[in-house]
């Protein structure tokens, strides 16, 4: 953290040092990119910090400040802040990351395969159906043959679970 007692070998000024670059770059990134404002403001928090008068990077530590040291609270609301503001960013980027992959699976997913039996069973509705419609349900036209006897015959081995009249 900067906030560091320093004297100046630029203007030979000697007090609390400040953050290196400039919060204003912290909000524009951030508005952009949160992360790299995230790294650029632990960045500005690195070192030794600039003179707090002419911000100058040319400081060497002193401890012969006359003033109280300056509080941090505001610098731990902003590293909170972009704390939070990167968290949100990284758990959105994970999720839309998660869709994505998801989607990419689905769309190279196989059609689901339907068993032997499934078709059967599918052919056997149809068939139903197509009887009933045909009002040959239960027995056929030719007053024997059990509409269920004939589907069940036509459907055995169905390849599609369509009901193919004979
Ligand atoms: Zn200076």
């Amino acid at each position: 953290m900067a906030n560091k007692c320093v004297s100046c070998n630029n203007c030979g000024h000697t007090g609390w040092s400040e953050n290196r670059g400039n919060f204003l770059i912290t909000i524009v990134l951030a508005i952009f990119f949160v992360v790299p404002a995230i790294i650029y403001e632990i960045w500005r928090r690195t070192g030794l910090g600039v003179c707090e008068s002419c911000g100058s990077d040319l400081v060497v530590p002193s401890n012969s400040c006359a003033t109280n040291k300056p509080s941090d609270v505001g610098d731990l609301i902003i590293l909170g802040v972009l704390g939070v503001a990167g968290g949100i960013v990284v758990v959105a980027i994970y999720a839309l990351a998660g869709s994505a992959i998801n989607a990419y699976k689905n769309r190279n997913a196989p059609e689901p395969q339907l068993s032997q039996r499934d078709l059967e069973g599918n052919c056997l509705r149809s068939g139903m159906s197509y009887y009933h419609k045909q009002g040959e349900y239960p027995i056929l036209k030719d007053g024997k043959t059990l509409a269920l006897d004939q589907i069940q015959k036509d459907c055995k081995g169905s390849k599609d679970g369509k009901y193919k009249a004979p």
